[in-house]
């Protein structure tokens, strides 16, 4: 399995941000958003292949209880069922965190994070015509998010760069034909730096006020920046 990093720190995002958590990075996706902030799991996959029992061992090398599945897109990575039953096993709490275009299929996981991609991540169609029609085709699948909400317990996270992706955020919820309740939805702004966050912030707060969404702020963002590992 190709394993971009696997470190200790506390979760940034949603329902669980601030618990100690070790994250294992898988190194691969399948789409390509403009704005990706682990390039190196996504446009330019790096990392080191691991075996299962490699991976186990440096997660129980950190003092941790729960753990977070991320990428890239860990439901591409080969054998992540295998692992995620294995941490299961040993009594990890599991975060998986997915743009959910893979479906589940019977995963072991606590607590689904899903973060289906907003027409606001569609790479440059001219610098990318490839990747634009592969990211395109594939970021929205309503079928594979029913099934993660159907058979888990779910979060969903957008990511917002402008007041105007929240009709789109509605349209989508509207066509998953469920009962999602509303401060399952975080929001977040799309930010690489606190400064962009900061500046996104104010806006996002008063359209979850008025909408019900969840605001989400980015912790590991707050605290240390656009850094990798933390
Ligand atoms: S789904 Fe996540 S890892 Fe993949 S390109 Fe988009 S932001 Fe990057």
């Amino acid at each position: 399995m190709l394993i971009a990093e696997i470190f200790h720190s506390l979760q940034g995002e949603g329902e669980l941000t601030g618990v100690p958590s070790v994250f294992i990075r898988t190194s691969g996706c399948n789409l390509r958003c403009a704005w990706c902030d682990t390039p190196y799991a996504s446009w330019k996959p790096e990392g080191q292949p691991r075996t299962l029992d490699e991976i186990v061992a440096e997660v129980e090398r950190h003092p941790a209880e729960h753990v977070v599945l991320t990428g890239g897109e860990p439901m591409i990575a080969p054998a992540i069922r295998e692992l995620a039953a294995e941490l299961k096993m040993l009594g990890y709490h599991l975060t998986v965190e997915t743009a959910a275009t893979v479906a589940p299929e019977g995963i072991a996981c606590d607590l689904a994070s899903l973060s289906p991609k907003l027409l606001n991540s569609a790479p440059d169609r001219a610098a990318h015509p490839e990747w634009h029609k592969r990211h395109e085709a594939t970021r929205w699948q309503p079928d594979v998010v029913r099934a993660w909400v159907d058979h888990y317990a779910y979060q969903f996270k957008f990511v917002v760069t402008a007041p105007t992706d929240l009709e789109e955020i509605e349209g989508m919820l509207q066509k998953l034909d469920r009962e999602i309740p509303r401060h399952k939805v975080l929001l977040m702004p799309e930010a690489r730096t606190l400064a962009t966050m900061r500046d996104r912030a104010p806006w996002l707060v008063e359209l979850c006020k008025a909408r019900g969404f969840r605001y989400a702020h980015r912790l590991h963002i707050e605290l240390w920046g656009n850094r990798r590992g933390v």
